[in-house]
């Protein structure tokens, strides 16, 4: 991470879990934990039955709150489904985009993750776009491709402008929930990557002030190398994320 120019992001995905009940024990726990970090900004993804708890538990203090997905159009008929414009009425101030089970489960494509991005930015919420390659593509020699051609795509309608309110995690899909996670160098060499395309679309002074996160299998045992490195920024954390203790450790490690 690198201070200095971008913010450090730890942030949980707390994906299909937690009732509001059980929510409500559990950012209890992080709220205990975490209220007071200093140094790095820490957000609970929730799922969205349970954002009014987490908004109104977590006033006044520096906890976010964000979702885990929103409807790339701002209103109408479809059904089921939430808009950005809600969700910042809501409190919300991140909403995940792209997440690879999304892309892998729901069909989403690309194209539909930019709508989404620009759609997250025009109501003034900070999307955290997801990308990485499956283990076929790493297996291949093509991840730096994939994982540019997903950045590129996300950002083909986002002026320098906003750039600074965007956030990228780093996610190979072979280390989600698998428990496997990249290694320190691995990590790095695709952070920088992503870096290295922003800067060429942006230049220097926009692509060092994105927030880069590291997610797949992050805890509080790995966390503290893969946060030293210079372009891992933070981190997308989902099962260690289920756990108060576990995600303060991690919170910790951004810390340091
Ligand atoms: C995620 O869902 O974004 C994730 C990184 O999950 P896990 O930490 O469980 O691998």
């Amino acid at each position: 991470m690198n201070r200095r120019y971008r913010k450090t992001i730890i942030a949980g995905n707390w994906k299909m879990n937690m009732t509001p009940s059980e929510a409500r024990t559990l950012i209890n726990g992080v709220k205990a934990h975490c209220a007071k970090s200093k140094w790095c900004e820490t957000v609970v993804c929730v799922p969205y039955i349970d954002i009014p708890l987490a908004v109104r538990l977590l006033k006044d203090c520096r906890i976010s709150v964000g979702a885990q997905n929103m409807h790339h159009e701002a209103s109408g008929a479809y059904t089921g489904e939430i808009s950005a414009a809600m969700l910042k009425d809501a409190g919300v101030k991140y909403v995940v985009v792209g997440h690879s089970e999304r892309r892998q489960y729901f069909g989403e494509t690309d194209a539909l993750v930019s709508e989404k991005v620009v759609r997250a930015l025009a109501a003034d919420l900070r999307p955290i776009i997801c990308v990485g390659e499956t283990l076929q593509q790493r297996d291949m020699g093509i991840t730096l491709e994939i994982v540019g051609a997903q950045v590129k795509a996300a950002l083909s309608a986002v002026g320098a402008d906003k750039l600074r309110r965007i956030v990228f995690a780093y996610e190979p899909v072979w280390a989600i929930g698998t428990g496997r996670t990249a290694t320190v160098e691995q990590a790095s060499e695709v952070c920088n990557h992503i870096r290295a395309v922003l800067r060429k679309k942006y230049g220097a002074r926009g692509a060092r002030s994105v927030t880069i996160q590291y997610g797949g299998s992050m805890n509080e045992t790995n966390a503290k190398e893969l946060l030293a490195e210079l372009d891992v920024d933070g981190g997308l954390i989902g099962g260690a994320s289920l756990n108060a203790d576990s995600f303060a450790a991690i919170v910790n490690a951004a810390n340091q």
